[in-house]
């Protein structure tokens, strides 16, 4: 039997739902379940694969080949539950799916409305592809209040009636705020969320409250007298040091026993939550440290960048040193002697991107990380400026460029026209929608032998997620390489480049897909472990 809980944000966006979320299937599965997790968003974007990153942060990008929001990435780094495109859905993607019904004739001489048809929508999403599944975690994005989430959370209250308490459970997060004038923590917002909540018919059942501080006995009392429930299930989130945290956090309040009590279920013996208290441990007490330089163009919101940076602390955690982050926007390099800012770096990373603004001083980056024995890494845009500069300053080929950024004599990067996915063929113009239509999601490469990336991977042939519209042109291979760029990866057709390396620095490698997707904390990537190496190498030459 499938129980489905809901999880709402109130009071105040960023509470840390999808880490919340993510926190309660981890804990869930300590306790031998199986958890599913999805995110609902209510915004109009059909997905967020056409929103600016500095807006509205990565798009994490899913086997499938779906663009979903950021938060399925910490589902993914907390439970390793690969998540699918049936895991994200927005406004968009609901109502262009009733609009094509409607023009299709599937509900003819109906008028069509809010409720039923887009609600009918949204329920079928949240029952759609489940099997064998112990528990469904849906988020629903957004704050209550806001107009947007309003056929969402109707949805998700005929659903909880229909399926009936005794399978949905919906869990609350709030804040409170601590007022340093009165020395307390407040509970009326929590208290106006919740009545908020009640306003489209949803009693939730636990609340999760986000604070600074523990909750003193008697503000908890209050808040579960005025919301209407138990006072056991109003349970503190409190701030933590690291994410890795909180699902040990939450339990220590015990989120996960009244989940469980909620729903009937015996919590019988502690859950082994080992491996979450060595991750943490390893993050709060490194033997060393590192630093890495990003040089990115959306380093005004870090979490355009989330998963990168997770992976970079995994590869931390598998070394046992301190990551520390030096985000560098791009731009500050198109002067040229702007590369002071880099020395004293033990690692270069250039992630992906996209458009030319910035990119001279992501070039210039790669150069120094070449011609400076500094390990470079380069992930998908990253790559392509990393074979730009090879082939400027390595082969003699000057004016070599990127179709992405007009036309050009030396297309070492060109778009893409033509690849196939499995047995099918996938063909695009500069005509092409933008939305949805990059080569996305998992592909095999296969490894060259004797390669640094082979050693790394251990495996001939790997599988890693994709997102791009730009290639590294093949025709460009031989040259590249005599001039001392080894294209060490390859699509299995052998035409489409994956991974460049160079054989004689320390540790330069770039590749066209997105390792960071697939990184966790309790598995850290082959790549970040060994770049991390590196630079711990690195380190300690200077
Ligand atoms: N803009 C490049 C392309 O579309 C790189 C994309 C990326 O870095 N994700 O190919």
């Amino acid at each position: 039997m499938t129980r489905y809980i809901f999880i709402t944000g109130g009071v105040v966006s960023s509470l840390g739902k999808g880490l919340a979320a993510a926190a309660l299937g981890a804990l869930l599965q300590a306790r031998g379940y199986k958890v599913r997790l999805r995110k609902l968003d209510p915004y109009l974007n059909v997905d967020p694969g056409t929103m600016s990153p500095t807006q509205h942060g990565e798009v994490f990008v899913t086997d499938d080949g779906a663009e979903t929001d950021l938060d399925l990435g910490h589902y993914e780094r907390f439970t390793g539950v690969s998540a699918r495109k049936s895991d994200n859905v927005t406004s968009g993607r609901i109502y262009s799916s009733v609009l094509a019904r409607e023009r299709h004739g599937d509900y003819l001489g109906a008028t069509v409305q809010v409720i039923p048809h887009v609600t009918d929508a949204i329920k079928e999403f949240i029952r759609g592809d489940v099997t064998d599944e112990d528990f469904v975690l849906c988020e629903i994005g957004g704050t209550v209040g806001d107009i947007e989430s309003l056929p969402f959370l109707e949805a998700i209250r005929q659903f909880g009636n229909e399926i009936g308490t005794e399978r949905a459970l919906f869990i609350h997060v709030t804040l409170l705020p601590y007022i340093p004038a009165a020395g307390e923590l407040k509970t009326k917002p929590t208290q106006h969320s919740v009545k908020e909540l009640l306003s489209v018919g949803i009693q939730p059942a636990m609340l999760l409250c986000r604070s600074d501080r523990p909750i003193p006995e008697n503000e908890r009392r209050k808040i579960a007298l005025f919301c209407n429930m138990k006072q056991e299930r109003v349970i503190a989130a409190l701030d933590v040091d690291t994410i890795y945290q909180v699902p040990v956090s939450y339990h220590e309040q015990g989120f996960d026993d009244q989940v469980l009590a909620y729903f009937g279920l015996e919590a019988k013996d502690e859950p082994d939550l080992s491996m979450w208290k060595e991750i943490v441990q390893r993050v709060r007490a490194p033997e060393g440290e590192v630093t890495i330089g990003v040089v990115g163009k959306y380093t005004s919101l870090i979490d355009s960048y989330k998963s990168l940076g997770e992976s970079l602390v995994h590869g931390g955690i598998a070394n046992n040193v301190r990551v520390n982050l030096k985000w560098m926007d791009s731009s500050i390099f198109d002067s040229e002697d702007a590369v002071v800012h880099l020395e004293g770096v033990d690692g270069i990373l250039v992630p992906g991107g996209f458009g030319e603004r910035g990119t001279e001083g992501k070039i210039r980056a790669a150069q120094f990380a070449r011609e400076h024995k500094v390990p470079y890494f380069g992930i998908c845009f990253g790559m392509q400026m990393a074979v730009i500069e090879a082939a400027r300053n390595l082969a003699g080929l000057r004016g070599a460029s990127s179709t992405e950024f007009g036309s050009t004599d030396i297309p070492v990067v060109g778009l893409m026209t033509e690849w196939t996915r499995g047995n099918e063929r996938e063909v695009r113009n500069v005509e092409s929608d933008l939305g949805g239509t990059m080569r996305l999601g998992a592909y095999d490469a296969v490894l060259t032998e004797d390669s640094k990336v082979r050693d790394i991977y251990r495996s001939p042939v790997i599988s890693e997620r994709h997102r791009h519209r730009y290639e590294v042109n093949i025709n460009y291979r031989n040259q590249l390489e005599q001039a001392g760029m080894l294209f060490s990866g390859l699509s299995p057709d052998g035409i489409l480049p994956e991974i460049v390396e160079l054989p004689d620095h320390p540790w330069f490698i770039g590749v066209q897909f997105h390792p960071e997707l697939k990184s966790k904390p309790f598995d850290p990537h082959p790549l970040f472990t060994s770049f991390i190496r590196a630079a711990i190498e690195q380190s300690r030459l200077v």
